[in-house]
């Protein structure tokens, strides 16, 4: 990056992609004569801290982040950063230290997260729903030397305590509103001591993990900040947009798909919504002049809902809305450009790395349907059959990628997480997806989702979205519940304000969709309101407990 430029030519981006790919996809001997093409280039590039002193020089005074409290500029960011860097460094943090972060969403999560990596800490991204065995499990395996939290309770207080206490390696815990308070003057200098490489650790971001305790994803200032930008270029994001950040902010697809990280890389400005309802949700909009906003279906649903009884917002500013996560029933999606006077943009996402998307200039119906094309030319696509046999084109099957983002390995894997990447690199996805003939992947569940009744194989979301065509069902979600005879048995949670709905009356109307007899429902079961998980996904380990408790 030459001095103070802050965007490279599409040329100089796809050259980006070759040499993150290269380092991590390629024998050693290939990846010589790549590297030094673009060796320094890359290393300034790709490392945040760099990236905004960038934009607080060239657009000090525009605004970097809205939160409740204030605003913030690009100019107050950096120099707060800065600041903030140097007091964490003073107090014996140093590059390659952990910080477990858990905290609400503010404009104090992006300070802190930017001052841990100017100084190359690494914030481990617990959810703030995340309870005392994940930060406990994360805090064993991690072995951070601080914790980082909002005040939170008295309750919450004497749990973290009580972590802190038991774990020796954590050394320090801070409270963000003692952050926030610090008067931190100009005397406390950052020292640079080491350099930030594109390749240094940058987070670990968490997953669901098959024992309760979160799988952790590390991913480098380089893969992140390339992840932000490839999905930003293709948004084509630039200084006049505004994100609002709607869905906690520890978690990948705020944080960086683009997320508020790809709209600050863009010279953008972040709106922070605390409260995720959609009277907050549609008042930010039209106070900010939002231009974008990513949600899980859930979440959709709510402010579709909202917004047929109330439609006084003005939601001119929006550009598009981004939905990933969790599948999106096409019945929703079909409702987005109308009720938003916008465009829908679904986004297949994971955190371990590779990530889908709509184009812009995809027609209605395709970005109604499918989940879209990887955001990197350089992102590697397989689908393979259930013993691991690559699928013909056009066939379904479980999707397995790597690339220049994506992840080869979970940060202290233990044995049994092996099964989580192929021995030739590939990240297992773990979702049911097939990819049509012009490179769109379209997802149709998880491949461990599967229900096997009596040998006959159901995806849930076929049902689901069936069931979600009926006028009474408001959310559904259909789990296999063990069963003596079937194997498994198919159980459809709905809610409904139609307490009389029946099984028959479902299965009938099921029928006349013209589902076959052995995808029906075997059990219905009426519910006041779904479980979800941290992320606002339907919780349904939850709903398989409830069964067989
Ligand atoms: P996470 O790592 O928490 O971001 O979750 C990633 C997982 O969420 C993927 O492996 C999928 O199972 C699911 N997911 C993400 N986006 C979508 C989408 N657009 N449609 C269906 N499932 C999705």
């Amino acid at each position: 990056m030459k001095n103070g430029r802050i965007n490279l030519t599409d040329k100089e981006f796809y050259a980006l992609g070759e040499v993150l790919f290269s380092n991590r996809c390629m024998k050693k001997e290939k990846q010589e004569s790549i590297l030094q093409y673009t060796a320094q280039e890359v290393q300034s590039y790709l490392n945040y801290g760099k990236r905004l002193e960038n934009l607080a020089i060239s657009q000090p005074d525009r605004i970097a982040i809205v939160d409740e409290e204030e605003r913030i500029t690009y100019g107050q960011l950096r120099q707060r950063c800065l600041m903030l860097a140097a007091y964490f460094q003073n107090e014996g943090i140093q590059k390659g230290d952990k910080a477990a972060l858990q905290m609400e969403n503010s404009a104090m999560f992006i300070l802190v997260t930017l001052a841990l990596f100017e100084i190359g800490a690494v914030p481990i991204m617990l959810l703030p729903a995340h309870q005392r065995i994940e930060i406990e499990g994360v805090v064993r395996k991690a072995e951070p030397k601080v914790m980082i939290t909002d005040a939170g309770n008295s309750e919450y207080q004497k749990m973290i305590q009580k972590i802190f206490d038991e774990n020796d390696s954590v050394q320090k815990w801070y409270i963000t509103a003692d952050l926030k308070e610090l008067q931190l003057g100009n005397n406390v200098k950052l020292q640079v001591t080491e350099e930030i490489r594109q390749d240094d650790l940058a987070m670990l971001l968490l997953s669901g993990g098959t024992t309760g305790v979160p799988k952790m994803i590390p991913r480098t200032q380089g893969d992140y900040i390339y992840n932000n930008e490839a999905l930003s270029r293709s948004l084509k994001l630039n200084e006049t947009d505004v994100f609002l950040a709607v869905l906690p902010m520890a978690h990948n697809f705020p944080l960086g798909a683009p997320g508020l990280m790809g709209t600050l890389l863009a010279g953008g400005t972040v709106v922070v919504s605390k409260y995720n309802t959609p009277l907050e949700i549609f008042s930010l909009i039209e106070e900010e002049k939002v231009t974008f906003v990513s949600m899980v279906p859930a979440i959709l649903n709510m402010c579709l809902q909202y917004r047929q009884y109330d439609d006084t917002d003005d939601l001119s500013s929006l550009r598009f809305v981004m939905v990933g996560g969790a599948m999106l029933p096409t019945e929703l999606s079909r409702q987005v450009d109308d009720m938003f006077a916008c465009k829908l943009i679904q986004i297949y996402g994971t955190a371990e790395g590779l990530c889908c998307i709509n184009s812009l200039e995809d027609a209605w119906e395709i970005r109604c349907t499918v989940q879209g094309k990887p955001c990197s030319p350089f992102d590697v696509l397989k689908i393979i059959d259930e013993n691991g046999n690559e699928a013909g084109v056009g066939e379904e099957g479980e999707l397995i990628t790597k690339g220049p983002y994506t992840i080869q390995e979970y940060y202290r894997l233990e044995d049994k997480e092996y099964q989580y990447f192929t021995n030739t690199g590939y990240y297992r996805t773990g979702d049911k997806v097939r990819i049509d003939e012009q490179g769109n992947v379209i997802v149709l569940g998880r491949a461990k989702e599967q229900i096997n009744r009596a040998g006959e194989k159901i995806m849930p979301s076929e049902v689901e979205e069936n069931l979600l065509m009926h006028e009474a069902v408001k959310e559904c979600a259909v789990v296999g519940v063990k069963d003596a005879v079937l194997g498994n048995r198919i159980c459809a949670f709905i809610v409904s304000e139609d307490k009389n709905i029946t099984l028959s009356e479902a299965r009938c109307f099921l029928t006349d969709k013209g589902m076959a007899s052995f995808k029906l429902p075997d059990q219905l079961e009426i519910i006041a309101s779904m479980p979800y998980t941290a992320v606002k996904k339907i919780d349904k380990k939850r709903l398989v407990a409830m069964l067989e408790q």
